[in-house]
């Protein structure tokens, strides 16, 4: 499978989902289903509450991506502009070195017991983990399927924490959800422990829920992206001075929490939007990733080097709770065509994806950023949009699109004046 697809943002939705098919070999069925769009608001109703309707987001598909050795296609379910844009041209440009490795921790939620008016926490402590063999065999007879998947409790630590309602012992459960994201897994052995902890510490249990700080769940990707990729023709800059400036903006990211933020949601952008495809919970992703952000004060989930050949090295680690099974991601027939064309066979194997994603946006981001700014680019591909939709040659696109920008008249009408003006 070749995901380089040049020309397919010229194409209308349906030519471009044949291409997409044709590539990803996906199935006749999963093509229905992304043209019917999937689900009407009774079938909403087994998902959601008070439903009086569903609502749409438009489906892209991010070309060009290379993981570990891959290609792949990424569908991205987003209403902002350039957002597919901006990943599929950061991942063009990963492409000479070998494109987006990835690795990831293992699928380990943490769920949480809060015990409070312990009368002697240390004790309890011991107390808990010198039942730790019974009570793991105790939350994982609540999963039995997860366990015949290889997954299960493999883990309890008790931690003392010190809150403004004075000490708290809590127990972390360490599960392995295999390829759910697992919030029901590991919420259902937390309940189900609740009574012996609440006996082991002689206190009051009543929290009984998943930590979405899930640092034993993290994804990692890293790319080298050669100088002259960087390069564009929008600026007289060269692809080493844009090299420097994006490691000098990932600095001020370092430095400064309000640009860290914004660096962060630009990552976001492109995780939150294979998420929405997915019907993956991009809540608890965005819970964790900014988190884990700041577990040593608020910074950027990304870092930017120079190597020794003088090429820009870019990386990604951050927590990703993401699921193949379970959840809502069954539920909706376009999420499960997603999936098909994401092509991936485990909940590790698609964390893997989120993270070269969430590279790959920020990288774009930032290399517009540094050079033409990222209003132009929206600008301008908006002018391409209208030069192709007032049939424009194809050689002429880009001249026309560049003229109306200049002009700062970017309409259908200016479009087709200008066709007549070169041809
Ligand atoms: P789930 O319970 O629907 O599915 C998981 C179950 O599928 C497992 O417990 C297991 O029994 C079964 N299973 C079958 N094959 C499996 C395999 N190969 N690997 C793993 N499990 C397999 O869903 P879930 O993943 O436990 O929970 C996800 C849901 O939890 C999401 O909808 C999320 O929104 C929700 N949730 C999130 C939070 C939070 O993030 N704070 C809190 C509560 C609920």
């Amino acid at each position: 499978m070749d995901s380089r697809i040049p020309g397919l943002y010229k194409l209308d939705p349906e030519d471009r989902l044949s291409e997409i098919a044709e590539a990803t070999e996906l199935s006749q069925e999963a093509q229905n289903k992304i043209t019917t769009q999937g689900i009407d608001a009774a079938e909403a109703g087994a998902i959601s509450e008070n439903v009086i309707g569903t609502i749409e987001y438009p489906l892209g598909i991010a070309t060009n991506f290379v993981i570990n050795g891959q290609d792949k296609l990424i569908p991205m379910a987003i209403e902002e502009t350039s957002v597919v844009a901006a990943a599929s041209n950061a991942a063009r440009m990963a492409r000479s070195t070998g494109g987006f490795r990835t690795q990831t921790s293992g699928p380990y939620m943490i769920s949480q017991i809060q015990a409070t008016e312990v009368d002697t926490p240390r004790a309890a402590k011991i107390d808990i983990l010198d039942a730790k063999e019974n009570l793991i065999e105790l939350a994982n007879e609540q999963d039995p399927v997860l366990v015949k998947h290889g997954g299960g409790c493999e883990d309890i630590e008790v931690q003392l924490i010190e809150t403004p309602r004075g000490k708290m012992v809590i127990t972390r459960l360490i599960v392995n959800v295999q390829d759910a994201m697992g919030g029901n897994a590991v919420n259902t052995m937390a309940e189900a422990l609740a009574p012996e902890i609440e006996q082991l510490t002689q206190g009051n249990v009543s929290l009984r829920i998943l930590s979405n700080l899930a640092d034993r769940r993290l994804a990692r990707a890293s790319c080298t992206i050669e100088p002259s990729e960087l390069e564009t023709e929008d600026t007289d800059l060269s692809g080493e001075d844009i090299r420097d400036r994006i490691i000098d903006a990932w600095a001020f990211a370092v430095g400064d929490p309000y640009r860290a933020a914004t660096h962060n949601k630009g990552i976001m952008n492109g995780i939150d939007a294979v998420a929405t495809a997915t019907y993956n919970d991009w809540r608890a992703i965005e819970a964790g990733a900014h988190a884990y952000a700041a577990v040593d004060g608020y910074g950027p989930l990304t870092t930017y080097e120079g190597d020794s050949d003088g090429n820009l090295v870019c990386s990604i680690e951050l927590p990703m709770q993401v699921g193949t099974i379970g959840g809502a991601t069954q539920l909706q027939p376009v999420a499960k065509a997603a999936l098909e064309i994401l092509d991936v066979d485990s909940a590790n194997g698609l964390a893997g994806v989120f993270a070269a994603v969430g590279l790959a946006q920020n990288l774009g981001g930032l290399r517009a950023l540094v050079s033409e700014g990222i209003q132009s680019g929206h600008m301008s591909l908006h002018a391409k949009n209208i030069a192709i939709q007032a049939n424009a040659p194809e050689h002429l696109v880009d001249e026309i699109a560049a003229r109306m920008v200049a002009e700062e008249v970017i309409r259908q009408d200016r479009a087709e004046e200008l066709i007549d003006e070169l041809q």
